[in-house]
């Protein structure tokens, strides 16, 4: 038992040591991305050294996108729960999502009754179905859709419970795959960081809430979530 508590303080020591390494190299990071963006307007610099700069550029923003996303996932903040209500909620994401370029030819369909509340962080709600939505998308090629249903249910033990599921008919996963999804820095895609998933389990757990991902190649991928009414 002691044994067990040690680690257990161990491991938040190192989460928030960790916390604090992200946190010191998005600092020199944006210093690095700022100066490479000055330096690139200056008269003299060629169409080679363009290239090279938006090489610095991009991989630049790629690694404070990592680390902003490590940095949310090894030091979650404390949800807030409030009356949330969903339609609102996936309405306001669905219009945000609606200039993404990566929704381009993806069709978001939701039926979510106008009077659905869920206790929920409102940042941490967003949050969640921002990754579900992206991923969902990003799982489609050349055209498909999103459906998104939610109802009031009775969980465990005749408590209230909101059951949201989210269908894409994208690529889908094979089990092994299916296996790994929550494991943080798994990852399929080219330039993936594979905090998403990890991060939206931790957010749904610390807000009551549990979650399930079915998926079959070719078919498509359904996530469902149960959220404190
Ligand atoms: P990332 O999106 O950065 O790869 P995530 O944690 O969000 O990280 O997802 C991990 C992996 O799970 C993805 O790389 C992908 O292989 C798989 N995945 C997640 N959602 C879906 C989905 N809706 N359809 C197919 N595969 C998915
Ligand atoms: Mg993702």
């Amino acid at each position: 038992m002691a044994a067990e508590l040690k680690r257990a303080d161990r491991l938040a020591a190192v989460g928030e040591l960790s916390a604090r390494m992200a946190h010191e190299i998005r600092n020199p990071l944006a210093a690095i991305s700022g100066s490479v963006q000055l330096v690139a307007l200056r008269p003299w610099v060629d169409e080679k050294d363009e290239r090279l700069f938006s090489i610095i550029l991009r991989e630049t923003d790629r690694l404070d996108g990592l680390l902003r996303d490590f940095l949310f996932y090894a030091k979650p903040n404390q949800p807030t729960k409030v009356p949330l209500n969903l339609h609102r909620v996936i309405s306001d994401l669905c219009a945000l999502l609606a200039t993404d370029p990566r929704l381009e030819g993806v069709e978001i369909v939701h039926e979510i009754p106008a009077d659905l509340v869920v206790q929920f962080d409102k940042d941490q709600c967003t949050q969640v179905f921002w990754n579900l939505l992206v991923n969902a998308a990003e799982a489609i090629t050349g055209g498909g859709s999103i459906s998104i249903e939610g109802a009031a249910v009775l969980g465990h033990g005749g408590r209230g419970e909101v059951r949201i599921s989210i269908r894409d008919n994208g690529s889908g996963m094979s089990p092994e795959d299916v296996k790994r999804v929550f494991e943080p820095f798994f990852t399929t895609k080219k330039g993936g960081t594979g905090l998403g998933l990890a991060t939206v389990y931790r957010i749904v757990e610390t807000n009551g809430g549990r979650m399930s991902i079915n998926s079959s190649l070719g078919q498509g991928t359904t996530v469902v979530l149960h959220l404190p009414a």
